[in-house]
């Protein structure tokens, strides 16, 4: 019986995991996976590390993305929920970057819920 040699397949490539604030990839680098959005980093465990400037006051800007939705209008327990962006005041905020930030709003889909 003959043993037949083949090439072994390249090792998997593993794609870094979405943002859970702005929905983007973040990318990896040194032990962390970073967005660049939302300017913070997870460990490659997925907790939370930090925000890239820990002494950032928090934006202001705040949504309540289903106020207007007349499809949950049936459930007004959660119609007139509200949201604080999560990321740092001053941050980048126009159509190319990220608007705001919340891990319930999850980025741009719900950016006219703004204010
Ligand atoms: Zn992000
Ligand atoms: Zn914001």
């Amino acid at each position: 019986m003959t043993t037949v040699e083949r090439d072994i397949p390249p090792s998997l490539e593993f794609p870094p995991p979405m943002c859970p604030m702005c929905g983007e990839g973040t990318h990896a680098e040194a032990d962390s996976y970073v967005c660049d959005r939302c300017q913070c980093g997870w460990s490659r465990d997925g907790d939370f590390e930090s925000w890239s400037d820990i002494d950032a006051a928090q934006c202001d800007a705040t949504v309540r993305p289903w106020e207007k939705n007349s499809w949950i209008s049936m459930d007004e327990s959660f119609k007139h929920e509200e949201f604080r962006c999560l990321l740092d005041k001053g941050h980048e905020n126009n159509e190319w970057s990220v608007k705001h930030a919340h891990p319930r709003v999850n980025g741009t889909l719900w950016a006219k819920g703004w204010r």
